[in-house]
């Protein structure tokens, strides 16, 4: 394994998009776009023949030489959120490479090998996240994407279309799980448990999935100095309590796996001489035990209600996304677990609290993944790193999987 070049590659993907404050290359940006570029050049340059589906995922193929020969399939994405990291999405798409060019040097394989480049990992320019694995995976929903804008008013489906990618051909994109042997994808944890119990390899047993909420709060816009305390109906001191009993539930809710963030507030009119009229809330519930969600979720409507009707002001409750948490292929964790046995690496059993293109995989194919430590927990953010002896440990694991699947 080169593992001169699996640290230097990393390096030149990080030049990509980098600003004062991180690394940008939003999806279907014209910086994911050149990332994507960049790799397939080092994908060709490795012997692999690259394709391109119609989501925009990239994928290299090494071929392997049995009759009823299957795809093993490895990769992840090269987007990041506004001034992210070097290592979320990368890890995996270098250390795929690496695995594979090492799987090459090792001879001919029966299964064929593929590495994929998933488009739109990342939610953050237009609030659907994994747009490239759905799209894979036959879950794309165009009509939907179509709707959503990011800051500027270009649509999903717009953006794509500006880099040559057709979204009513979409379902060109789709696999065929038959196929599919396995998937398996490398990725740094994005928390802190590996570091802070000193393991080397994550091995993911289940991942998490959100529910989505908007939350309208309607009070009483007023003047701030005529309106007595006690006439008012202010929509924001309402959304005040409702944080506060979003985080008091998700934390009686803890030790089953999820937690809870009201990550937005929108506050109407926002000036500082009226009493708030209306606040619109923003809430993500994760858990990989999709019961306690429902049970953290129905609290959450339990206490909105009852801060509503004390504080007179009616309150909606959307719920924009509701998925199933995802348990991962068991053969797989075993598989993977064997491979840190033979490395003598530590690793530990765990869930992931963030969503990955291995969800959707996951729906259509036995899918696996791996995790490697990365320094604090700290990620979507330029402080994210991971230390080059566990990338290099993780691209280990990931040859040795990838090979007991595919030789
Ligand atoms: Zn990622």
């Amino acid at each position: 394994m080169d593992k001169q070049w699996i640290i230097d590659t990393i390096g030149q993907f990080a030049k990509i998009g980098i600003g004062e404050k991180g690394i940008t290359r939003l999806a279907f940006s014209d910086e994911e776009q050149q990332a994507k570029e960049y790799a397939t050049k080092l994908m060709q340059q490795a012997g692999l023949v690259v394709r391109v589906d119609a989501a925009g995922n990239v994928i290299g193929r090494l071929e392997g030489t049995a009759e009823d020969a299957k795809v093993v399939l490895t990769g992840s994405h090269l987007d990041t959120p506004p001034d992210g990291g070097r290592y979320d999405g990368v890890v995996g798409v270098v250390g795929g490479l690496a695995a594979i060019k090492e799987l090459m040097a090792r001879g001919p394989l029966d299964n064929h090998v593929e590495l994929v480049v998933f488009s739109a990992e990342e939610s953050s320019r237009f609030g659907y996240a994994t747009i490239g694995s759905k799209a894979m995976v036959g879950l794309a929903n165009p009509a939907m994407w179509n709707r959503a804008k990011d800051q500027d008013g270009m649509s999903l489906n717009e953006a794509a279309a500006r880099l040559g990618f057709s979204f009513a051909d979409l379902k060109d994109a789709i696999q065929d799980a038959e196929k599919i042997k396995a998937f398996v994808e490398l990725h740094i944890e994005g928390g802190p448990l590996l570091e802070r119990t000193q393991h080397s390899i994550g091995i993911v047993e289940a991942i998490a999935a959100p529910t989505r909420l908007r939350i309208v709060i309607d009070g009483q816009a007023a003047h701030s100095g005529s309106t007595p305390m006690d006439e008012r109906q202010d929509a924001l001191v309402s959304a005040a309590m409702i944080v506060l009993a979003v985080q008091e539930i998700a934390l009686g809710h803890q030790h089953e796996g999820t937690v809870a963030t009201v990550g937005i507030m929108r506050v109407f009119p926002n000036a500082m001489n009226v009493v708030p009229g209306r606040v619109e809330l923003g809430v993500d519930i994760r858990g990989v035990n999709h019961s306690s969600v429902i049970d953290t979720l129905q609290d959450i409507k339990d206490a909105i209600s009852t801060i509503a009707d004390g504080q007179e002001t009616p309150v909606s409750i959307e719920v924009l996304v509701s998925e199933k948490p995802v348990v991962l292929d068991d053969d797989l964790v075993l598989t993977v677990e064997g491979v840190c046995h033979e490395l003598e690496l530590s690793f530990l059993r765990m869930n992931s609290g963030a969503g990955h293109d291995t969800m959707n995989m996951a729906r259509i194919v036995p899918a696996g993944l791996i995790f490697i430590p990365c320094h604090e927990g700290i990620s979507h953010n330029i402080d994210e790193y991971a230390a080059p002896e566990d990338i290099l440990n993780g691209v280990a694991v990931l040859t040795e999987t990838l090979y007991k699947l595919a030789k």
